[in-house]
């Protein structure tokens, strides 16, 4: 089992129980019998079986939701709601140390990255949502009907929960991902059946068993471990009121056309190819280390990563022997030894794919300055990689490699970045490096993207909306707006 040795005893306990689906409270085998294997990608151990669900046990979860929706869910006050979700908030906090070691055995990150951002953040926005329960709230309306003249009426909107949700997500921040869908829509009063990654499901699980704990009455949150065609089956039920996804833009328009069926409202988080900036007047001792983090980070797993370096003519080759000097330092080892800084990617699949992506940034005539090799060992392993000299019709500069691979390209006049950074089918976010605020303001304004970081990247944050313009996705997690975007507003006319 490898580095398994290393491991608490309550993750090794948690691994050695049967993993099954969550659904009306219970936990229950798939109706099909079948399980499938979780592996550490960084060994490729196999270290558990969980249930693998499809689309008949997507169906008794839709069920148990609608009837916890119609039932118990709604039978609670907003303030107990809010309550049981900051109970939740309590529960992955005293649990910390073990989501943080499970999510790295199951995704590969380093534990002390998870132990230090993906958990708190978890924790943070049940928290942040348990907060918006009670304050959930219409509007009253002044009402002058022409064609009813000397009637008076009053008119005042209620918000209403959408009802069943479905909630799709990917495997760069297992845990993450999943309080960012489900903290929102509870806090809203919907009932959800949540579609885990099929590489990485076991923290998804371990929060089911906490959600239980938490006392969350059962049905209001079910949990089904499969792959794609569960999800398939979720985006197309007819009796799910709204669906909401994180993942590839490519899945991200099967569930579009999944959902056309009843016409369910739908939200998607989708891919990015974000543009970093980094201007002449820039500070180097934020930006250098900044631009390695904006890349580097989760591997560059990340739909936010900053994979499009754009660097002023004039700091140009300070800016890339410092970032080359970081890349080449970053220690690549298993997530659980606390030493390591990068850990492997998520699968073997991921690894072909970002391997390719490097091999056709060479064959197109880019420059690799650090990295560029996977490692000749067991586990997921790539370099940090840099490519210079990369032209704006490249694949690599063009595509979501979803690695640690950044394409860096010089600039000099400021209306060329705009328009070759804004040149891409993506708008998820941007970096800015400048001391001029003027400057950073003006160029924040005429950047497509939904998020704009100015002398920093990666900040997230429970109350601060995150998404994305074009085709990076429709609507925002995250902030009052991702709670309206579980609710329905009605609107109510009496005559006095
Ligand atoms: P993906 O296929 O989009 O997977 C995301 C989720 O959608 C998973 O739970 C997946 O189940 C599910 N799914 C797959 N096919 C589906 C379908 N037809 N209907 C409904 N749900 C479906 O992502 P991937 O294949 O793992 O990764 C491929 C690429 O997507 C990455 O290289 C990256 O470019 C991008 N990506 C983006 C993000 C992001 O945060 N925006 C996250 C992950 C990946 P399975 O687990 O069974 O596939
Ligand atoms: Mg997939």
């Amino acid at each position: 089992m490898g580095s398994i040795g290393t491991v608490h005893s309550t993750v090794r306990s948690f691994l050695s129980q049967s993993h099954q689906l969550l659904i009306n409270g219970q936990w229950q085998p798939a109706a099909g019998g079948k399980t499938f294997d979780v592996e550490n990608p960084a060994n490729g151990d196999t270290i558990t079986q969980v249930a693998h669900g499809g689309a008949a046990d997507i169906d008794r979860a839709v069920q148990a939701a609608r009837e916890a929706f119609e039932g118990p869910w709604s039978k609670i006050s907003a303030s107990e709601r809010g309550r049981l979700l900051w109970k939740l908030a309590e529960l992955i906090d005293r649990n910390a140390d073990e989501l943080a070691q499970l999510e790295s055995l199951d995704n590969g990150k380093p534990m002390t990255v998870s132990r230090a951002a993906d958990v708190p953040l978890a924790a943070d926005i049940f928290r942040y949502m348990a907060g918006w329960t009670t304050k959930i709230s219409g509007k009253t309306f002044p009402i002058s009907v022409p064609y009813t003249p000397g009637s008076e009426y009053f008119a005042y909107t209620t918000k209403e929960p959408v009802g069943v949700v479905g909630q799709i997500i990917p495997w760069n921040f297992p845990l993450l991902m999943a309080a960012w869908k489900l903290a929102p829509a509870l806090a809203a009063g919907c009932t959800v059946v949540l579609k885990p990654a099929e590489q990485t499901p076991l923290s998804a699980l371990r929060l089911g068993q906490l959600i239980m704990e938490a006392g969350i009455p059962a049905g209001v949150v079910n949990i089904v471990t499969g792959y794609g065609d569960a999800g398939a089956r979720l985006a197309q039920h007819p009796d799910v009121d709204k669906v909401a996804f994180t993942g590839s833009t490519e899945v991200g328009r099967l569930i579009v056309a999944a959902a056309a069926g009843n016409l369910k409202k739908v939200t998607l988080e989708l891919g990015g190819k974000s543009p970093n900036i980094i201007f002449d007047d820039a500070d180097l001792d934020l930006a250098i280390p900044g631009a390695a983090n904006a890349i580097f980070f989760n591997h560059g797993q990340c739909c936010a990563a900053g994979s499009r370096l754009y660097i002023h003519d004039k700091v140009y080759d300070k800016v890339i022997d410092g970032i080359t000097k970081i890349a080449k330092s970053i220690q690549l080892g298993d997530g659980i030894d606390p030493k390591t800084q990068m850990g492997p990617l998520v699968s073997r699949e991921q690894l072909d794919r970002v391997c390719s992506y490097i091999e056709s940034g060479r064959k197109a005539g880019a420059k690799i300055v650090a990295g560029g090799e996977r490692l000749a060992q067991s586990g997921y392993f790539v370099q940090p990689t840099i490519m210079t000299e990369t032209t704006p019709d490249m694949q690599v500069v063009r595509e979501e490699i979803f690695g640690p691979v950044v394409v860096a390209m010089r600039f000099h006049d400021a209306e060329d970045l705009l328009r070759i950074a804004n040149d891409s089918e993506y708008g998820l976010a941007a970096g800015i490096w400048t001391r001029d605020l003027k400057k950073a303001h003006q160029v924040s304004s005429r950047l497509r993207a939904g998020t704009t970081w100015i002398n920093c990247y990666n900040i997230f944050d429970a109350a601060l909306p995150f998404g994305g313009y074009k085709q990076s996705g429709w609507g925002r997690e995250m902030g009052e707006e991702a709670v309206n975007l579980y609710l329905e507003t009605k609107s109510v006319c009496l005559l006095k």
